[in-house]
């Protein structure tokens, strides 16, 4: 029986896993991977890390050698998709030719939460998502000698040690009352906070921007105290949004992301999603979410391609992030969301390696663990056993 064409829209981390894993499935047709990056799929992690530093290539952040696609016999294109005919099963593309598919995947990612603020357009501020964000800051650089990062993310963060290690003088500013106050418990918040100091950061909390300054390009960011702070670089990092819109104007479901279930389909069974772009019930935790991670990406797309190759897999794997800021390797495991009590093991007030566990009802939901690999796969084993059996299991600590 004749399997047709897949497309998959969307080249990166679970782009290029889907069009693997649908090969390593047995797919034997057509498969044509859409992105509308002109690079083939590569790794995004560096691009707050090493590329940023100058210490890594496009080659080396390459998700796959370049005759990996030609060899698999998967067809790269270059350009956007900008409609989805669910019933005539085509795709449109920006420059109005269209694509006839028998089964479609949606691997659309995400893209940088903007700020709407006056002068947010000036040459010199940027938003940090893709290779070119990244060499257009490496552009900047030459120029830069006191660079203002907006959010103290994961990204705000490994952006302000990427730049430090650079030698350049770093201001973060942060809306909420702590760093990564989103993602972790106060107390990994301040041994972050800790570590940024000592490296010569210099962290504002609290602090709400009023506008970008600077004539021709940036010079400085006012806050809304009239406080001026200078800067010739601004880089936002404020978070991100799903890329739903070519889901929902195709009528598919969306809710924070295309709406799948455990097998990655959409609300149109000939249609899948995988990755930041997809709103899935996590079967360990039992809600619906959407994450942002490399494992994520790779888990949904291994499960779509098992699944648009008629087999029968579910979206099962623990959560788990890293994070790397100067000589610090933050490794998480599960999700802390809804924590009523942490313990720590180690001292995160004058080290750099301790352990964070976070516990909901005395279950151990979720670990941070820094610079501790062997205590991050111990809980992270721990909690892919124990999540997986019923909600009164015993729960090892
Ligand atoms: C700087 C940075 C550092 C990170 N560090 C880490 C880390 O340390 N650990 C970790 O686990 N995760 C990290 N992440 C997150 C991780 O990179 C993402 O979770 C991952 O890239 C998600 O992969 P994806 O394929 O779902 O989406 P994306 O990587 O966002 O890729 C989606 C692709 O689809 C394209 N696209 C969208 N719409 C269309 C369309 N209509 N037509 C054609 N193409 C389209 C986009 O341009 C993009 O190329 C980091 C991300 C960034 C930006």
């Amino acid at each position: 029986m004749s399997q047709g064409r897949i497309i998959v829209v969307g080249s990166s981390h679970a782009g290029a896993q889907l069009c693997a894993s649908l090969r390593q499935e047995g797919w034997s047709e057509d498969i044509v991977l859409i992105g509308d990056e002109p690079e083939p799929p590569y790794h995004h992690p560096p691009l707050s890390k090493t590329f940023l530093t100058g210490h890594a290539t496009l080659d080396d952040l390459l998700i796959r050698a370049p005759d990996f696609y030609t060899k698999q016999g998967i067809t790269l294109q270059t350009g956007r998709v900008t409609a989805i005919h669910r019933e005539a099963h085509r795709i449109t593309m920006a420059n109005g030719s269209t694509l006839a598919y028998s089964k479609l995947a949606l691997c659309l990612g995400a893209r940088p939460r903007r700020l709407t603020l006056p002068g947010i357009d000036l040459p010199g501020v940027h938003l940090l998502r893709t290779l070119a964000d990244i060499n257009a800051i490496r552009a900047d650089l030459s120029v830069t000698r006191h660079a203002v990062i907006l959010g103290a993310g994961y990204i705000g963060l490994e952006t302000a040690a990427s730049l430090r290690k650079l030698g350049i003088a770093v201001t973060v500013l942060e809306a909420a009352e702590r760093v990564l106050a989103r993602v972790t418990a106060p107390v990994v918040s301040e041994f972050y906070a800790r570590v940024h100091r000592e490296e010569g950061v210099t962290l504002r909390t609290q602090c709400s921007v009023s506008a970008i300054l600077g004539a021709q390009r940036v010079e400085g960011v006012a806050l809304t105290s009239g406080e001026i702070i200078a800067a010739d670089l601004v880089i936002v990092g404020i978070g991100v949004i799903p890329n739903s819109e070519l889901a929902a104007d195709a009528g598919l479901a969306v809710d924070n992301g295309i709406v799948i279930n455990a097998h990655a389909v959409s609300s149109d069974p000939d249609i899948v999603a995988a990755g930041d772009c997809a709103s899935f019930t996590c079967p360990r935790y039992g809600r619906q979410m959407r994450l942002e991670s490399v494992p994520n990406a790779a888990e949904h797309a291994k499960v779509a391609a098992a699944t648009l190759c008629g087999k029968t897999k579910q979206i099962s794997a623990l959560p788990w992030f890293w994070s790397d800021q100067y000589d610090l390797k933050l490794q998480i495991a599960g999700l802390n969301t809804g924590y009523d009590a942490v313990e720590v093991i180690g001292d995160p007030t004058t080290g750099r390696s301790f352990t964070c566990l976070y516990f909901r009802e005395s279950r151990l939901i979720a670990a941070d663990c820094i610079n501790s690999p062997q205590e991050f796969m111990r809980r992270k084993m721990a909690l892919t056993e124990s999540l997986l059996t019923s909600a009164s299991a015993p729960n090892p600590r």
